[in-house]
């Protein structure tokens, strides 16, 4: 793997905390700090911590880090455009950045929650992806990694939008793949079940005791599981594609 990663730009949005987070450290650690990470995400002081992290335990590594906020399109092409030169060749885009506002039913939803979630889950993840894939054309590589969920595939009464919002993901991310079928540039959809970080928290709008609820009984897979399994896709030999992963804790049903 690291012979596969050794100079490559990895750029991953939500990067502050749960899988982004876990991501950006599985990069480095299977690069062995041989990468150039752009991080991002809306709270910049746990990206200067990461930031910080990964260069006490990598010297050589490379790491930009900006406040970004993929709900808004034109701060996603500000963000694209301020990057330095040595980030601007992305050749992994991990569009990770996501969310699922509250458990109400249709009818009761927030209009400001029902935006917030395709905002960000697929206007952002779509227009994120528009901006970078010319450059990924130009230069004929290079893997787009799409964070979907189980959400996407089997919907459940409370989770409406997001559930719709993660089937959006996964429907544009195989018409993308297919769009570039003639190219070397790879679309891996990645599905998980629960996995544990601060989407409960998150989900139920800061209750730590609901959001622990969740995961009461069961034993739900961490950040770094999703990590190392987006790191082993995008390391995969030039004629394979992870195209989709559906990855569960051994107890989901
Ligand atoms: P976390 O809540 O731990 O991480 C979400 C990340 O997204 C944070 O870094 C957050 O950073 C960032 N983010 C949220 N809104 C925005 C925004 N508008 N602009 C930029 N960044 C944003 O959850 P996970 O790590 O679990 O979630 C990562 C992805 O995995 C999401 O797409 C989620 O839907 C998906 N997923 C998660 C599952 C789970 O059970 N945890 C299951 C299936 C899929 P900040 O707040 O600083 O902006």
């Amino acid at each position: 793997a690291a012979s596969r990663l050794a100079g490559k730009v990895i750029l991953i949005t939500g990067a502050s905390s749960g899988i982004g987070e876990a991501t950006a450290f599985e990069y480095a650690n299977a690069a062995k700090g041989e990468i150039k990470l752009a991080l991002s995400a809306r709270r910049f002081e746990k990206l200067e911590d990461l930031k910080e992290k990964l260069i006490s335990q990598w010297p050589n590594i490379k790491v930009h880090i900006a406040s970004l906020d993929v709900s808004n399109v034109a701060k996603l092409t500000e963000y694209v455009e301020s990057l330095p030169e040595e980030f601007k060749a992305v050749d992994v885009l991990v569009n990770n950045a996501g969310k699922a506002l509250g458990v109400d039913k249709v009818g009761q939803i927030l209009q400001e929650d029902i935006d917030g979630m395709f905002q960000t889950n697929v206007i952002g993840l779509i227009s994120l992806t528009q901006l970078i894939l010319p450059g990924m054309k130009a230069r004929n590589r290079g893997d787009i990694i799409q964070l979907g969920s189980i959400a996407g595939r089997d919907p459940y009464p409370g989770g409406g939008i997001y559930c719709a919002t993660k089937a959006a993901v996964r429907s544009f991310s195989h018409s993308l793949r297919k769009e570039l079928i003639d190219t070397k540039i790879r679309v891996i959809e990645i599905d998980p079940g629960a996995v544990q970080t601060e989407f409960s928290v998150v989900r139920y709008k800061g209750s730590k005791e609901s959001a622990s609820k969740v995961y009461e009984g069961a034993e739900p897979l961490n950040a770094l599981d999703i990590a190392e399994l987006i790191v082993f896709a995008s390391t995969r030999r030039e004629n394979t594609v992870v195209a989709e992963t559906l990855v569960f804790p051994t107890n989901q049903a």
